[in-house]
């Protein structure tokens, strides 16, 4: 009765995960569904030693065991669908089958408890071991620290104990009892399984959950057209970057930056061939600079360059290499090559500046840049920017934050 308790217990405890998968199936996170159909198997299967008094042996023994292989299984599926490599849905769907066929002859065909134990353990830990070095591979596919340590700690928890329980039961020359029987070696086995089965669970939500939260960290991060930084972030980068030379003097200087004629190549290649045209210029000019310094979008094709301790003859000759190096990169449309070239503003950080202020002069300097021919750097004036055309002024930046 006691046991039964147990695996009543350790059933709900590893069933604590499975709501909180069930609202991720709406996301495109890969392997959540046989994540799921994992949980609940997982939990049928304890379940179903916990009805072990009202269910005969014949059939909860093999429900149980079944399920337990089926979950496995699918957790190995799940991962290897979760990093997006192939499932070997037949290989592992093979496997699984010889192993409950097994199961079904060591019961039906003499009851033979020690070989049932020996399989399941074998099995579980091989199956836990696969998953694990699936997981170990991929282990950087997070950003997050912590979350790929607690999911190999789950994983490879299971796999020990069920290679400690094969050494027991073999080596150790233990007579191998059922888990339903409380002698001090099930009991131990139940107590490890009651903490490893329900954190592989939490482990598998926390994977899921912690990587669609990169995913829309991701996205409010980058612009997805050019995978420069987007507008919000940048501006937020400059915000921070403006307080800091505030704080300790540094210097900084930011470069606006908007292609020249670029109406005409969305009118002649159509806006897919201006959509090219923005990715291929973003390559361009990341490639250009130096890695330390942040490029992003401000819109349309709009973007800036902030380029940290950087005063402004080096910026200047750095800016004056963004439009060299556009020049000399081919673009090809629709098997033409398609000249593109690019104006900038130059702007260095004065004492007391604002994001806003620092915008607007280099705004301005590349109003002038405009003005005098294009595919060409202006440095901005030292005060106020002018005032400038409403109909020529390039996308206002008003969501940037103020640092006065
Ligand atoms: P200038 O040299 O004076 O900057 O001229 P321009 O043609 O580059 O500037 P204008 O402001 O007249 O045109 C910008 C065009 O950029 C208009 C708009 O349709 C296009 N555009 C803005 N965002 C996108 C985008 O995401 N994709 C594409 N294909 N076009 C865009
Ligand atoms: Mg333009
Ligand atoms: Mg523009």
């Amino acid at each position: 009765m006691t046991t039964s308790l147990f695996f009543l217990m350790w059933g709900l405890a590893t069933g604590l995960a499975l709501p909180l998968f069930v609202p991720f199936h709406a996301s495109n996170v890969g392997g959540i569904k046989a994540f799921t159909a994992a949980n609940a198997l997982a939990v049928l299967s304890l379940l179903a030693y916990a009805s072990s008094r009202i269910l005969p042996p014949g059939v909860y023994v093999i429900v149980s065991n079944a399920a337990w292989v089926c979950a496995l299984s699918l957790v190995y599926v799940g991962v290897r669908l979760f990093f997006g490599l192939r499932p070997q849905v037949l290989r592992t769907a093979g496997l699984g089958a010889l192993c409950i066929l097994a199961f079904a002859l060591l019961l039906y065909g003499g009851d033979d408890l020690r070989g049932r134990i020996l399989l399941f353990s074998v099995y579980t830990c091989t199956g836990a071991l696969a998953t694990g070095r699936v997981i170990f591979q991929q282990r950087k596919r997070l950003k997050t620290r912590g979350v790929m340590l607690y999911l190999m700690l789950a994983i490879f928890g299971l796999a020990g104990l069920h290679a400690l329980r094969v050494a027991v039961y073999t080596i150790g020359g233990q007579m191998p009892v059922s888990l339903l029987d409380p002698s001090p070696w099930a009991l131990f086995f139940i107590v490890c399984g009651v903490v490893t089965v329900p954190a592989l669970f939490l482990a598998l939500l926390l994977l899921v959950q912690t990587s669609q939260s990169e995913q829309m960290q991701a996205a409010l991060t980058f612009d997805s057209l050019t995978r420069a930084y987007s507008r919000r972030s940048i501006l937020d980068e400059l915000g921070r970057e403006l307080r800091r030379c505030k704080r300790v003097g540094g210097k900084l200087a930011v470069l606006v930056l908007d292609i020249d004629h670029f109406k005409s190549i969305n009118d002649r290649y159509g806006h897919a061939g201006g959509d090219t045209a923005l990715r291929h210029y973003a390559q361009v000019v990341q490639r250009a600079v130096r890695s330390s310094d942040r490029f992003g979008r401000l819109g349309g094709e709009e973007f800036v360059l902030l380029m940290y301790d950087c005063d402004s003859a080096r910026a200047l000759v750095q800016a004056q290499r963004v439009c060299d190096v556009l020049r000399d990169a081919p673009l090809y449309l629709q098997g033409a090559e398609v000249p593109m070239t690019t104006s900038g503003g130059l702007a260095v950080y004065l004492p007391g500046d604002t994001a806003d202020g620092i915008l607007a002069r280099a705004d301005a300097a590349l109003y002038r840049a405009k003005q005098q021919g294009r595919d060409r750097v202006e440095m901005a004036w030292p005060g106020r920017a002018p005032g400038r055309p409403a109909d020529a002024a390039p996308a206002a930046h008003e969501g940037a934050e103020s640092t006065a």
